[in-house]
């Protein structure tokens, strides 16, 4: 009767809810725990937004939506993808889901099977291996290093195409580095997949608007990637929606078509409040995505600065997003004051949660052992304490 599938079976469970909740257990018992674990903006949502949502009640939006989205919002999708974007694009090619998460996994449900590759540069987000064992396919990791800044390279990504590559999941701004490929670099990768036409690209842009220096270019606008790339991004970061779940896609017709197929029958359209109140973030002007970004910039440069003075600790400058990755490996083979060995990325957060009440999420989880995540979707004083911690605690190591 408990036999469950393999599917099941194959998957791993999420490392950042399990060290999320680790953390809350030591609160419970007492423990002025930091978790700078969680992947949400610690901001609210804007007030255009919530009051865009109060209409559509007053208004009584409590009906089924089209299963795709109601046609207002894939019009002012298309249109932002096509003005912002550069990409050629129609409303009919957008699918709004339950969170870009879904969008992703839809995305590669429409076209992986058995037998199929997914490559995926390491650091990853954690869902995306799993998605491609969902959906019966294998996740091929690559590792970007830290002296790479945590990208790709075009050679690496022509020495993991085979015969069997499906699909390249590439993720500009990074969760967990906030590493962003500059538009040369993408023309650089894409240079290599014209050379492999059975490559499809999943492009996950969804902190697209959390970018500091760089300059932020979609991966479906480049030469001849259209026809090949699904764009994936969504209203949880930009916008501070997390709960409200809502994400989308565009992809050619053949793929958005496949993806509108199997959400009609697994949960049809998202939720009709959060559509319709999700119109007024077309309305809104840049300021309110101005303030988020540039506390987010003041905390990653505050945060950057106390972690490179750390001995053993090194990282690169993240352009994007509210995650730092800082290499820690050099920490490895070092001690805990009660004798325990810090032999990788879990020993070192179990550590620095246990001894010292602060929650980072380890390295291995996303594809790389040798660094540590860290979130800075929190106030400057909290991190600030928490960069204390951690100093603290890696001078205890002997
Ligand atoms: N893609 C990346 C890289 C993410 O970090 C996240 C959320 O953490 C998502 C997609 C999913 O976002 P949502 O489902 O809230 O739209």
């Amino acid at each position: 009767l408990d036999t469950l599938s393999p599917r099941v079976a194959a998957m791993q469970p999420s490392a950042t809810l399990a060290i999320s909740g680790r953390a809350a257990a030591l609160r419970r018992e007492g423990r002025d725990v930091i978790a700078l674990s969680a992947g949400e903006p610690d901001f609210p949502t804007p007030a255009p937004i919530v009051e865009a949502a109060h209409q559509a009640l007053r208004d009584e939006r409590f009906s089924y939506t089209p299963n795709p989205g109601i046609p207002e919002l894939r019009e002012a999708i298309a249109k932002k993808l096509q003005t912002e974007n550069g990409l050629d694009v129609q409303a009919a090619q957008v699918v709004c889901s339950n969170g870009a998460k879904q969008s992703v996994a839809q995305a590669v449900l429409a076209i992986c099977q058995p037998g199929d590759e997914v490559v995926i540069p390491a650091p990853y987000w954690v869902s995306y291996p799993e998605m491609a064992r969902l959906a019966g396919a294998t996740p091929v990791s690559v590792l970007a290093t830290s002296e790479a800044d945590y990208k790709l390279t075009p050679d690496q990504l022509a020495d993991a195409i085979t015969e069997q590559t499906r699909v390249l999941i590439l993720n500009s701004p990074s969760n967990p580095t906030g590493a962003v490929y500059t538009p040369d670099e993408l023309e650089g990768l894409a240079a290599v997949l014209r050379e492999h036409p059975h490559v499809a690209i999943i492009s996950d842009e969804i902190y697209e608007h959390v970018l500091f220096d760089a300059d932020f270019a979609s991966f479906a606008a480049l030469d001849g990637m259209a026809e090949r790339t699904c764009t994936v991004n969504g209203f949880s970061k930009a916008f501070a929606m997390t709960g409200w779940r809502l994400g989308y896609l565009a992809a050619p017709a053949w793929w958005s078509g496949a993806v509108a197929k199997i959400q009609s029958q697994l949960t049809s359209g998202p939720s009709s409040i959060t559509q319709y109140a999700s119109l007024a973030a077309f309305e809104m002007g840049p300021e309110v995505l101005e303030e988020m970004v540039g506390a987010f910039r003041q905390r990653r440069d505050a945060v950057l600065e106390r972690l490179r003075a750390i001995d053993g600790v090194t990282c690169p400058t993240p352009e994007g997003a509210f995650y730092l990755f800082p290499d820690v490996s050099a920490l490895y083979g070092r001690q805990t004051p009660d004798g325990a060995e810090i032999a990788g990325s879990v020993d070192f957060c179990t550590y620095l949660l246990e001894a010292r009440d602060v929650a980072l999420v380890p390295g291995e989880a996303f594809g790389n052992d040798a660094g540590v995540r860290i979130s800075y979707a929190t106030d400057l004083d909290t991190l600030m304490t928490a960069c204390d911690r951690i100093e603290a605690g890696v001078v205890g190591l002997r």
